[in-house]
């Protein structure tokens, strides 16, 4: 899938910074164009891969808006002009969908990113998507407060918003700074493999697979590689969307591989999500990358039909990611996640940090369980 990347605030610029890289090394060719917006003038110095934006430098002079989001809403309004003309180009036609990437515990991306996704929105007609990172949970009260305001204000402009939490994809013991190094690298591989995944008739693997029809291989069908279109319908349920993944040594025999394919399959949903306590679903996509002839097609069936049972879902989407490797990998994306507990944990924490006492709406349409007004929207 060809995407275009707009990194806002810290965390968000070194994100984009890593998934451009990755998509670059690998020779992916997905990431069409990545840009970092910040009030923050240092961190915007650090970046080397990405074009750069700043924003509010009227206001707070390059020194950034500190943990304020609503001073990041507003710093972002007033530039807007400016950071859709740095885009100009960037998102070509070529681009099937657009991210913006931001941390939403903190100030620049918390407060901006959802103003941004919302322009965006008026301006192009692909999808726009979040990629947000929810702070971890001992991150303290003001990101989480920040992060409630800012997830319920995405989540109602972007088509789909992709959750990292940050207690998810890093090692127990881990500094806070080489945690987020770990995070950062997973995001990118991961994220990066997902907008791959897309790519994969034109640049990768092309000595196995010409063709992203089905095909067939030593008398077995085979299943069709991914297509970006996949990918898109998978986020069409809107609301939250969580992806995970997993990997494990795998035989050369397809055929030996079948309880493989299941138990990646399980991991990536289950220990291996970006959003933990994930697996209610409106629809998912499984993809399962390696070498073709170790992808066993039964395993991959099982895996498909489990998954639709685990996340309650009939609409399961499934493809083969074909890379020279010596392991299978299961990428799960999910979409329409949003009744997942750990989200409800999570907007229980930023409304006791804001000090709502009532209790949490535990509805299941999306719509609704952002309606309630104990969080202010910030715009
Ligand atoms: P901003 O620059 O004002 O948008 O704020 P930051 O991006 O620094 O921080 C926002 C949130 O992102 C907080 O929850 C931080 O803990 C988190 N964060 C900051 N840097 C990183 C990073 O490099 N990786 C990850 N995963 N999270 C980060």
């Amino acid at each position: 899938m060809k995407v275009a990347l707009i990194g806002v605030g810290q965390a968000g610029g070194k994100i984009t910074e890593r998934l451009a890289r990755f998509d670059a090394e690998m020779g992916y060719g997905a990431v069409q164009g990545a840009l970092a917006v910040n009030s923050a003038e240092p961190d915007l110095r650090s970046l080397q891969h990405v074009d750069t934006q700043l924003i509010g430098a009227d206001r707070v002079n390059g020194h950034g808006v500190g943990g304020d989001n609503e001073l990041g809403t507003e710093v972002m309004q007033s530039d807007i002009q400016q950071v859709l003309g740095s885009l100009d180009g960037r998102v070509t036609s070529k681009a099937e969908a657009v991210f913006v990437v931001a941390g939403l515990g903190g100030g620049t991306g918390s407060g901006g990113a959802p103003v941004l996704v919302h322009h965006l929105q008026r301006v192009y007609d692909v999808p726009v998507y979040a990629l947000g990172v929810l702070p971890g949970r001992n991150e303290g009260t003001l990101y989480q407060a920040n992060a409630g305001r800012s997830l319920k204000t995405i989540i109602r402009e972007a088509d789909s918003t992709l959750l990292v939490d940050n207690d998810a994809w890093h090692e127990q013991g881990e500094s806070v700074e080489g945690a987020f190094e770990t995070i950062n690298e997973r995001i990118a591989q991961r994220v990066g493999l997902l907008f791959a995944s897309g790519e994969a008739v034109e640049g990768v693997g092309e000595s196995s697979v010409t063709s992203k029809t089905s095909r067939t291989r030593g008398g077995a069908a085979a299943a069709s590689v991914v297509d970006s279109s996949e990918v898109i319908n998978t986020l069409r349920a809107g609301g939250i969307a969580a992806l995970g993944y997993a990997t494990e040594l795998a035989s050369e025999d397809s055929a030996e591989n079948i309880n493989t394919a299941m138990s990646v399959s399980r991991q990536a949903l289950l220990t291996g999500t970006s959003l933990p306590d994930a697996t209610t679903a409106d629809s998912a996509l499984l993809v399962v990358a390696g070498e073709p002839e170790r992808i066993p097609r039964k395993g991959v069936e099982r895996a498909r039909r489990w998954l639709e049972d685990e996340t309650g879902s009939m609409e399961v989407r499934g493809g083969d990611f074909p890379l020279e490797s010596d392991r299978l990998g299961a990428l799960v994306l999910l979409g329409g996640a949003e009744r997942s507990d750990r989200i409800q944990q999570f907007m229980e924490r930023a409304r006791e940090a804001k000090k709502a006492q009532e209790r949490e709406d535990r509805s299941s349409d999306p719509a609704e369980q952002f309606a309630d007004d104990r969080l202010e929207n910030l715009f």
